[in-house]
């Protein structure tokens, strides 16, 4: 069994789709086709799907997908008892992220002596990169003199850097920002920018010394004895002083200091060039502009003598500063990356290929593999043995997105129906028929490529092969072509063997004083009106399938009759809260169509009900008990919209109670904050997956609301939440009508299971994103919509073949928006590798950071921040330091070498780690950290590259008649120029901010006011102008709202205006307030511990 090396004939699935006969034609993603249900399904003797797994019938052992779990896993309770886990701050069931927290020791995949420096050529030849690696150097000047500095203290609010092996070791950044105690339930969250000015930070301190970047300097030529861990005022690595003889012997290849070379052509040396395709470098591997050894180098900004923001006092030895120029960057990397790959179609055939990065506009044809647009990984070749991973330290983990929308040129997954008979699988270890799958014995029987066992092929399924051993159908057939596709399922697939119902929404709005006061309420119910004509629907059909009910509360719920015979809807009361029961069942979900006199009269009628309500309090639980015992009792499956404005205190289940304190940030209780106050809410999300009730939250809080107790049901249901703090209709409604509109008209899959199934040799272990988890191998998802994504980690558990490689199949059962049950079916193969170059070849950095993020988030609901920040610096350093002891080229060990493929890793990690999680800064409050870490927790890889790099876009610097997107800028204060104006977006804010210089002209075409004092600090709407500038400007905002999951609300911002603090906030190559460190400081901290690892 082996899978394709080469891309095989193109099949004939080029779009527009055919007809196939015996297919029912997709009707997902808006494709019209048939969606005629098989009138019945026959017996399918496999196992029901995903709720329980039966053992395979005559199989004597286990398959290898769901082999014996580790031992971390293997004690997990299942069931009930696994509920118990999330009390410990575990979201999900795999294993606890304290053992992965654990993994990590300092130096332990390196506890081996490692050859000196001048022996590494001997020790590299195995490794030796082919002319077709690339690799990155970076000479980092400044860490190679001054070793006779005595070290300087940083700087308050740049931990690391001392020179003692705890600092240097764990790389702490102390929170010492400069701001007093954060005034609680007063919080102004970042999005939230107009709000009262007197909340904010006070304007930015003094500039530190710029003496950040002595500590490196500190680093002198290492005792050879020196073996074990650094004491305190010993120094490490480094080469002396004398050692920068390769910043000096390049005079000739002196380029304009400044100047990118990433990317560039430029005058190079012939005889590192082959080296480095699409990157080059100067002599000795260095990349950057060689510079003479002085203190100030020529600049691009000449007010700025040394690197980053801070200007500083000369040092007394002068040293070498790290041009931010010379070091890698993000902005070349995703231009290089476009320019290179974005012109062609990416075609699936070959196994194994790094697809181009997610900033990139690209087409996917698939043929034979997943697109990446659902399934991203850290590697496309993958070690094949434990050992080697282990050095490596690479995590190797798939992004998957099952239901991610596609462009409109790239077709949607055929549906596949095999009728009565279902879908075929293996018989030992049930994965699906794939490309993979090798017919043999003239094609009467298979052989799985998951798990080698050899299956009879079903007399209807039979295809003689052709000279090749290849069906004859195998280009008919999306299940034997194609990398995604679906099939109908079977009855045998459905809850109880019966055929689900069609799903229902019920919209449970909060009428309590807050919400009526606001203006909430009336808004909602007007924009509802209308909005229920866009409910999701199957391609072809007519109308929504989906049922729609009302419930509003305060301390009691309202449920409504709106029976399309009834004049005037009905008001039920519950006042009875601890024992939650729907008092109708008839009348309650209904068709818009039918009922939509009554539906209209009600939420007329909704508003003026509660307009002079005085009710505070609410309750929360009662509310999604409600809603699950209504979907119970029409048994169906469903999404409860939930509109909540406050701490749940009234005396009910689920009782919340003001928990905030952000005294215990940085101490060993700071996980408190991100775990919820009681266990009630994981028992309510239980229930919810048990019954296929989804969770969508948009909250509307003006104080604390306990964001990390209130989402627990969302995140375990695979719903969303929403955040609007502060909540003023004039002010906000765009963005939530926005955010509305596109989660009720969203295409989600309900009652949903997923399974990843794995060839021999590595299994998934461990599970990222909204979801619940009962065993250890079934991902159970109330709903699934296409923006969410779950993350899969994956561990050897033997040895793998270069020539087979590995094999993903990612299963997912659904059931539609129409009430059809489907299987949605992603299959991906990767290479496998015994050279660690390999592996490093063909790595994906962004999806690294993916994966680092989630993980990284996930261990604070464990361990201290400063734990997880120090197990991710380490993590990164053992990654970089292993391929610069096996796959780099020799060179000295003054020299930072990044692989090609990850010489963003440290820039990004940097981001990262600064994040509101890892490192708070005063302005962002406990409930905007929760609120941010569950996002993160579902995002995919292009979320996660724009949210923690944002993307600076000049606006005046290209023509006004070009309409296309800007090139974007690197995330630093002094990219920006106080001529310009700039917008700044993440996919969950947007800036404009506006240099203070910038031309009157400007000002006036785009703000109607005559000079830049009269612009409105904090304005979130630019007026309309006609005028080129004005339309050019709106559109591109429009345009970047329109590529993101949520409505960015736009904040104008001042140079020199306090808001201005809330904008830096994003430059994220800058130090930051709360202590974070700048890129370069960062690429020197890297540096140090890799040189540590390797010494
Ligand atoms: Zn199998």
């Amino acid at each position: 069994m082996s899978v394709n090396q080469s891309a095989p004939p193109v099949p004939p699935f080029e779009q527009p789709q055919p007809i196939y006969p015996g297919y029912h034609q997709s009707s997902y993603g808006g494709q019209p086709g048939s969606t005629a249900l098989p009138t019945h399904y026959g017996a399918y003797n496999g196992p029901v799907p995903g709720y329980q797994q039966t053992p395979p019938q005559g199989v004597s052992r286990a398959p290898p997908s769901s082999g014996v779990p580790p031992a971390s896993t293997a004690s997990a309770p299942c069931g009930q008892a696994a509920y118990g886990q999330f009390s410990q701050g575990d979201v999900q069931n795999g294993p606890s992220s304290t053992v992965h927290l654990q993994r990590l020791p300092g130096s332990q995949q390196f506890g081996s002596p490692l050859a000196p420096v001048v022996s590494q050529p001997a020790l590299l030849q195995p490794y030796g990169p082919p002319p077709t690696s690339g690799q990155v150097t970076a000479q980092l000047a400044g860490m190679q003199i001054s070793g006779a500095v005595a070290p300087v203290p940083p700087p308050s609010g740049l931990g690391y850097g001392l020179p003692t092996p705890l600092a240097s070791a764990s790389g702490s950044f102390p929170n010492s920002g400069p701001y007093g105690p954060y005034p609680q339930g007063q919080a102004l969250p970042r999005s939230q920018a107009q709000g009262p000015p007197g909340v904010l930070p006070p304007q930015r301190s003094a500039p530190p010394l710029a003496s950040n970047f002595t500590s490196p300097a500190s680093v002198g030529p290492r005792m050879p004895s020196m073996t074990g861990p650094l004491l305190p005022g010993q120094d490490f690595g480094g080469p002396p002083v004398s050692q920068p003889n390769h910043v000096s012997s390049t005079p000739s290849q002196a380029l304009t200091p400044g100047t990118q070379i990433t990317g560039h052509p430029g005058p190079l040396p012939p005889m590192h060039s082959p080296q480095q395709p699409g990157y080059q470098l100067q002599q000795n591997g260095s990349f950057g502009p060689a510079r003479s050894p002085q203190a100030n180098y020529g600049s691009p900004y000449p007010a700025t003598p040394t690197f980053g923001s801070q200007p500083g006092p000369p040092q007394p030895l002068p040293p070498k500063r790290l041009d931010p120029d010379a070091i890698p960057s993000p902005i070349q990397v995703i231009e290089d990356d476009r320019n290179n790959r974005g012109s062609e179609p990416f075609v699936t055939g070959i196994r194994g290929q790094v697809p181009p990065l997610v900033t990139t506009n690209f087409l996917v044809k698939d043929q034979g593999n997943a697109s990446p647009r659902y399934i991203r990984c850290t590697s496309y070749n993958i070690p094949c043995t434990s050992d080697m991973a282990k050095q490596a330290q690479v995590p190797l983990a798939a992004v998957i997105k099952p239901l991610a929308s596609l462009p409109p040129e790239e077709a949607s997954p055929y549906v596949v129906d095999h009728g009565e008979s279902g879908p075929l699988r293996c018989n030992r270890c049930k994965a699906y028929m794939c490309p993979f799958m090798q017919f043999i014995e003239g094609g009467r029987r298979f052989q799985c490529c998951f798990c080698s066992c050899i299956n009879d092929v079903p007399p209807q399924y039979f295809q003689h092969l052709d000279h090749t051993g290849k069906r004859v159908d195998t280009y008919d057939r999306p299940e034997l072509s194609m990398g995604s596709y679906e099939f109908l399922a079977t009855v045998d697939y459905c809850k109880n063997n019966k055929i689900p119902s069609p799903p229902a929404f019920i919209f449970m709005i909060d009428v309590s004083y807050n919400a009526i006061r606001t203006g909430l309420v009336k808004l909602l119910c007007e924009e509802l009106k209308s909005l229920l004509d866009y409910l999701p629907r199957e391609g072809g059909a007519e109308e929504s399938a989906i049922r729609i009910g009302f419930v509003t509360y305060n301390k009691v719920l309202h449920f409504y009759n709106v029976k399309s015979s009834l004049a005037q809807p009905q008001m039920m009361v519950v006042s009875d809260v601890a024992d939650m029961f729907v008092p109708l069942l008839d009348g309650f979900l209904v068709n818009i169509n039918e009922s939509r006199a009554v539906i209209t009269s009600l939420l007329d009628q909704i508003p003026e009900m509660f307009s002079d309500t005085r009710e505070t309090e609410t309750v929360f639980a009662p509310v999604i008990q409600a809603g699950m015992e209504a979907l119970k009792a029409a048994e169906c499956s469903g999404k409860l919209f939930i509109f909540h404005t406050s701490l749940p205190i009234a005396e009910a289940p689920g009782k919340l109670k003001n928990r905030d304190d952000r005294k215990l940030i940085n101490t060993d209780k700071e996980k408190t904050l991100f775990q919820p106050q009681t266990g009630a809410y994981q028992s309510l999300a239980k229930e919810c997956v048990a019954q296929g009730c989804c969770v969508d939250l948009f909250l509307f809080p003006n104080q604390y609301v306990d964001v990390a107790t209130l989402s627990v049901v969302p995140q375990l249901t695979g719903g969303s939440v929403y955040k609007y703090a502060c909540f003023q209709v004039e002010n906000d409604q765009e963005r939530f009508l926005s955010d509305l509109r596109r989660d009720v008209q969203k295409v989600v899959g309900f009652d949903a299971v997923m399974r990843v199934r794995t060839s021999t040799g590595i299994r998934a272990v461990d599970f990222f994103g909204a979801f619940y988890m009962s065993n250890t191998t079934d991902v159970e998802l109330a709903g699934l919509d296409g923006d969410k994504t779950v993350t899969v980690e994956f561990k050897h558990d033997d040895r793998l073949n270069e020539e087979s490689g590995a094999l993903l199949q990612c299963a997912l059962l659904y059931t539609s928006c129409a009430g059809q049950r489907r299987l949605r079916i992603h299959n991906l193969a990767l290479n496998c590798c015994t050279q660690l170059a390999d592996l490093y070849r063909n790595c994906e950095t962004d999806t690294l950071i993916n994966y680092m993020a989630k993980f990284a988030y996930r261990g604070v609901l464990n361990s201290p921040v400063k734990t997880v920040r120090d197990t991710l610096i380490t993590q990164c350093a053992q990654i970089l330091a292993c391929y610069r002891k096996n796959c780099a080229s020799p060179s000295s060990a003054g020299q930072l070498i990044l692989p090609e493929c990850m010489k963003l890793l440290p820039v990004y990690l940097n981001c990262v780690l600064k994040s509101d999680i890892l490192q708070p800064g005063a302005e962002v409050t406990t409930d905007d950290r929760a609120y941010v870490r569950q996002l993160v927790t579902s995002m995919d890889v292009a979320e996660t590259n724009v949210f923690f790099y944002p993307r600076l876009l000049p606006l005046t610097k290209s023509p006004i008649e070009n309409t296309t997107e800007p090139p974007a800028v690197r995330a630093s204060e002094e990219r920006l120029s106080n001529g310009d104006i700039y917008l700044l977006e993440n996919g969950l804010n947007l800036f404009l901010w506006v240099g203070a210089s910038v031309q009157q002209g400007v000002v006036q075409s785009l703000f109607n006011v005559s000079s830049f004092s009269q612009i409105t600090s904090g304005l979130s709407v630019l007026p309309i102008l006609d005028n080129p500038l004005s339309n050019k400007v709106r559109g591109l905002i429009d345009s970047l709202r329109a590529q993101r999951s949520r409505y960015m609300k736009l904040i104008v911002v001042k140079q020199e205006d306090k808001l201005e603090m809330l904008f830096k906030h994003f430059l994220v190559e800058d130090k930051s307030l709360s202590g974070g460190a700048s890129y370069v400081d960062f690429l020197c901290h890297m540096h140090k511990e890799i040189r540590q690892l390797l010494s």
